[in-house]
């Protein structure tokens, strides 16, 4: 028994189920939904560089390509990166979720839709599909499940509510700037931030989240759009929540393991989840394929998530970071920052994902000195 089967059929799942099939090894997926990519809850931002790190063309699914970002403080001070390149491409979620759906089923893995998980006993596994009663056995069982993952539960791993966010986001008709998002800091957003994410000149998606319990996320989304005045006509709406700490540190235990939201290896920063998702599903399909074929230990998969756990650990810290601060140092923050150069340092070193990359940069440049106090707090 070699076989491996997937609860959830986001696109980190069907990556796994894609790589593991794609070796001649069974590989079963169990989305409870009775299509893939719907509903969506995701604005679909993916670095440029994660595309190229991953080999992923998204050409077919892309809507829009970001060049930079300005990040508004709570008193409207105003940092602009912006690059010739593009930094990060907007994809259609539903499609790049499908395109992940395609390559698992080419590669042999079997999806089966409309099928909720239940319960675990060791390699046993019980859902329900179509409203009946099935089993299967299982040699790993992998929790792909998303934010609310019912295999973490199962695995008894309790995570404290002020480690998720939730997220309220509109897609609108409005003006834009095509290829700039926008990130806002300000009362509105307890505990996080809201964003414009232009498809285009005349459509975006505008969300927020808050910390879990703080504030009701419709509302806040609403006192947003008054305070900045943005002038937009609702098309759609949805909520969901976002992991929002440092990624777990079970990760596995016997033959369950977690991966994507179900772990946290989503960025506190960001709330995007999908390309160090990915990556660590490389890891986790890269640790099975290698206990299939040669008995390599399960350990390996928290030890080769080491690098990515990194990065994902410095999000968690930068985030507790800038949380920690009233709204009179943050703004008083993005003075000295734009006052040391921060604008262009970021053009040059900036990374969506990897903020190892140019932290640890900005102790070597002495222009950036004054910023020296913040990376050691967030290097410590
Ligand atoms: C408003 C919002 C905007 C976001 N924008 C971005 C962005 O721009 N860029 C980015 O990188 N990330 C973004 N994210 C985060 C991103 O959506 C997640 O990180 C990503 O979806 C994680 O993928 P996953 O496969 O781990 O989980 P999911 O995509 O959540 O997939 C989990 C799957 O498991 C299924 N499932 C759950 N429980 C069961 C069960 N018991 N039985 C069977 N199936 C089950 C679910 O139906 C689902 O299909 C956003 C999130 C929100 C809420």
């Amino acid at each position: 028994m070699n076989n491996t089967l997937i609860v959830g059929g986001g696109p980190i799942g069907l990556n796994l189920a894609a790589r593991i099939a794609s070796e001649g090894w069974q590989a079963d997926v169990l989305e409870e939904h009775p299509q893939i990519g719907k509903p969506v809850h995701c604005s679909g931002l993916i670095s440029a560089s994660g595309c190229e790190e991953l080999n992923l063309n998204v050409s077919d699914i892309l809507l829009n390509e970001i060049k930079g970002a300005r990040i508004y403080s709570p008193e409207n001070k105003v940092i602009e990166v912006r690059r010739k390149k593009t930094v990060a491409n907007l994809v259609d979620r539903a499609l790049f979720d499908k395109m992940f759906y395609e390559k698992a089923k080419k590669a042999g893995a079997k999806i089966h839709l409309r099928s909720k998980l239940i319960n675990v006993k060791n390699n046993t596994v019980f859902f329900q599909k179509k409203k009946r009663g099935e089993i299967k056995k299982a040699q790993y069982v992998v929790g792909a499940d998303g934010v609310q993952s019912k295999i973490r539960d199962l695995m008894g791993i309790n995570i404290d509510k002020n480690l998720f966010v939730h997220a309220y986001q509109e897609h609108v008709e409005g003006y834009f700037e095509k290829d700039m998002v926008e990130v806002h800091f300000g009362k509105f957003a307890p505990g996080y931030f809201g964003w414009i994410i232009p498809k285009n000149e005349s459509t975006a998606e505008v969300g927020l989240a808050v910390t879990l319990g703080s504030m009701n996320p419709a509302e806040a989304f609403k006192k947003f759009v008054e305070e900045k005045k943005l002038g937009i006509k609702t098309v759609s709406k949805d909520s969901a929540l976002i992991p929002c700490g440092p990624p777990l540190k079970t990760i596995m235990e016997n033959n369950m393991f977690l991966v994507g939201d179900a772990g946290f290896q989503t960025k506190a920063t960001s709330g995007g989840g999908l390309m160090l998702g990915l990556q660590s599903s490389n890891v986790l399909a890269d640790t099975i394929l290698n206990n299939i074929k040669s008995k390599t230990s399960l350990d390996k998969y928290a030890l080769n998530m080491n690098k990515i756990n990194k990065e994902l650990m410095m999000h968690w810290k930068i985030y507790s970071y800038y949380q920690s601060l009233s709204e009179k140092a943050l703004n008083k923050l993005f003075v000295q920052a734009q006052n040391a150069g921060i604008e262009q340092f970021l053009e040059e070193f900036g990374d969506m994902d990897k903020p190892s990359r140019f932290i640890g940069k900005i102790l070597k440049k002495p222009k950036m000195w004054s910023l020296v106090p913040m990376a050691l707090k967030i290097l410590r």
